[in-house]
């Protein structure tokens, strides 16, 4: 629909600074301006050589300043919307590029549909909480790559590619039941966070991939929970909750 419009008013504007001599084929257009790609090749070639621009009234003066200002504004619009193709064509290439590199696994469709969920699908259960005294969470054992969504909709609190003995690691906080909840999840690929700080994110939403950065030695997500300021067991909590 949108390429026929512009086929419609962007054939005058080309026609408008083309000298009339100049027999242009749709070819020809195409090869000289991006733009005329979205020129369809059933158009039919109007009579807008310059010759048709020797209005002499000034009721056709008027309507050929109108018509020249459309197309003018025609091909600003096809100009912006070729360079905001571009521009999501190169986010394209990016998104590609990253992806190329890491061992991401794809399958993106988060488990569950509760108020609270599973941050993780393909898992087995490594540390506990307290493990050695001190381990805050629980440690989800997974290949890197495997994808993990946020456990609740809630704000980004943390987003960063080096956070402590974290590594890559995003933050969220939650309002669940009346209590404010965070989540933590830890040690994942660089590269392949999705989120960023302050953003909003719904239960489920993929957040990032597994891997094994910062304090880790072997690929896992270290999931933390914090109700009310005070760390909760994640595996318990997960376990009474998620959906
Ligand atoms: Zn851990």
């Amino acid at each position: 629909m949108v390429g026929g419009l512009i086929a419609t008013v962007a054939l005058p504007a080309y026609g408008a600074w083309r000298p009339t001599e100049d027999a242009v084929t749709l070819q020809q257009v195409a090869a000289d301006d991006a733009q005329s790609l979205l020129v369809s090749s059933d158009s039919t070639s109007a009579d807008l050589t310059r010759d048709s621009y020797s209005a002499t009234t000034p009721d056709e003066i008027a309507k050929k300043k109108a018509e020249e200002a459309a197309a003018a504004a025609a091909a600003a619009a096809a100009a912006a919307a070729a360079a905001a193709a571009e521009a999501a064509a190169e986010r394209a290439r990016q998104t590609t590029n990253v992806s190329a590199g890491l061992p991401l696994n794809m399958a993106l469709v988060s488990p569950g549909s509760g108020e609270v969920r599973w941050p993780i699908l393909n898992f087995t259960l490594g540390r506990g909480l307290w493990d050695s005294g001190y381990h805050q969470g629980v440690d989800l054992l997974a290949s890197c790559g495997e994808p993990l969504y946020s456990a609740a909709a809630g704000n980004v609190s943390v987003s960063q590619e080096s956070y402590g003995g974290y590594g890559v690691a995003v933050s969220i906080d939650h309002q669940l039941g009346g209590q404010s909840v965070n989540t933590l999840y830890g040690h994942m690929t660089y590269g392949s966070r999705q989120v960023s700080a302050g953003q909003y994110v719904e239960a489920g939403q993929l957040i990032g991939f597994v891997g094994s950065t910062g304090s880790s030695t072997a690929c896992h997500v270290h999931f933390e929970v914090h109700i009310n300021g005070g760390v909760v067991d994640p595996w318990a909590w997960l376990q009474a909750n998620a959906s």
